[in-house]
């Protein structure tokens, strides 16, 4: 069976890695290596995700572990330091999570499947051969078209703004959730004062930040736009609107929440900005010869840190079940109901940051059983159907 996966981001590679070492496969994958906004960033990776790398590739979860630092805890407090919330993940999971620099975990992640990639080549088009297997048509950076011989299928591992799922079936039209969200990766953070994942909220207009390996620190700001399809205002760039939303007016702000608010309004030209969207799922397509991986098949919300962590879980689950000889329907069957249930709960986590929900009783629920034994089965509970 020839299978070829486009795009090697976080799903793409792992599910290559992982058909690269099973019988009567072969497999081919295809990248066009755009940095894309995310590369110089950081990002948490949820317990779940090292969970599936441990127990099918613990080779790779050895080096994220070693290139990485130890996501423990996640604390709420409010802009002045009122302390609302402190989980130890170690009570809801198996092993800590990780906090890691994006462009890291892409090399990790890509390092082992180089011989098997076709780097610099974008998927333009798509056909079908005689056999009515499907040939993606491939750019490379001189305009030249690549037609590989035809795929039994072709995976989608090419991320939010999927090319194959565009060619396949259309775009996806995103539901805009109406918050616009900033991020900064500061990368000599040495007088940071805090260090795991914490959240600061002031009102609901929320700071999030940790330290990351060699030094550095991300951030990032929820802003609420003025309505749920708003573009973001210019204003919402400048220096004076960040500190009139992020600082607390009546009282002084604690010293995390002072420092994340000085780097964001001294590196404001640095901050990337994007509006929180998610698209709606979609397995497959082209009668099961097209398989939809991670943000292809499932963007959504990054409350809980869970859209590479769940690219992960894609990964190494349709890398299990297809190097196995299994099928498309028996990834689905593996797979949507968890990341249906994964998708509502990060949904509903995020509502301390729209009115009217008030964010310290929202924050202060996260701490009570039912948001707790969403969180353990989220961290944990991986396979949903495995057969
Ligand atoms: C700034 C930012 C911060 C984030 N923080 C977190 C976080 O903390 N925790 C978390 O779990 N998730 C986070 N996410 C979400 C996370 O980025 C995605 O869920 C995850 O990267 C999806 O993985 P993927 O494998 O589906 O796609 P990607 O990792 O996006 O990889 C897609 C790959 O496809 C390639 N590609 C794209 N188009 C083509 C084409 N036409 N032809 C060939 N190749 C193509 C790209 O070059 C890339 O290699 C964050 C996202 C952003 C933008």
């Amino acid at each position: 069976m020839r299978i070829g996966v486009i795009g090697t981001g976080v799903a793409g590679s792992l599910l290559t890695e992982l058909l690269a070492a099973a019988p009567g496969i072969i497999v081919e994958a295809f990248d066009h290596r755009d940095p894309g906004a995310a590369a110089g960033t950081g990002l948490n990776l949820g317990p779940n995700a090292m969970r599936a790398l441990r127990l099918h590739l613990p080779a790779r979860h050895a080096a994220i572990r070693a290139a990485s630092l130890p996501w423990r805890r996640w604390t709420v407090d409010l802009a002045d330091g009122t302390r609302l919330l402190d989980i130890d993940l170690l009570d809801v999971a198996e092993e800590a999570g990780v906090r890691i620099a994006w462009a890291e975990l892409y090399r990790l992640l890509r390092a082992p499947i180089a011989d098997r990639t076709r780097q610099d080549l974008e998927l333009v088009a798509l056909e079908e051969d005689a056999m009515a297997r499907l040939v993606p048509v491939l750019r490379d950076p001189t305009g030249g078209l690549l037609r590989p011989t035809g795929f039994d299928l072709l995976v989608a591992g090419d991320g939010r703004y999927s090319a194959l799922r565009r060619l396949s079936v259309g775009p996806p039209i995103p539901t805009q959730h109406g918050l616009a969200m900033s991020r900064l990766l500061v990368p000599d953070a040495a007088d940071c004062p805090f260090d795991d994942y914490g959240q600061w909220f002031n009102g609901n207009a929320r700071m999030l930040g940790y330290r990351l390996p060699q030094g550095a620190a991300y951030i990032t700001g929820a802003l609420l736009l003025p309505d749920v399809d708003s573009e973001i205002p210019d204003h919402f760039r400048s220096p004076d609107y960040q500190r009139a939303v992020l600082l607390p007016r009546d009282r002084p702000a604690c010293p995390a929440v002072a420092w994340m608010v000085g780097q964001m309004t001294a590196q404001a030209s640095r901050q990337h900005w994007a509006r929180l969207q998610s698209a709606p799922m979609l397995r497959s397509a082209a009668g099961g010869r097209v398989l939809f991986l991670g943000d292809a098949a499932q963007a959504m919300v990054p409350t809980l840190g869970q859209g590479a962590t769940q690219a992960i879980e894609d990964g190494v689950l349709a890398g299990l079940i297809l190097g196995r000889g299994g099928s498309v329907v028996e990834v689905a069957a593996a797979r949507d109901r968890r990341v249906a249930f994964v998708r509502d709960f990060s949904l509903a986590a995020s509502d301390t940051m729209f009115p009217p929900c008030d964010p310290i009783a929202g924050t202060r629920a996260k701490a009570g059983p039912d948001f707790l034994a969403k969180l353990r089965r989220t961290y944990t509970d991986i396979y949903d159907r495995l057969g």
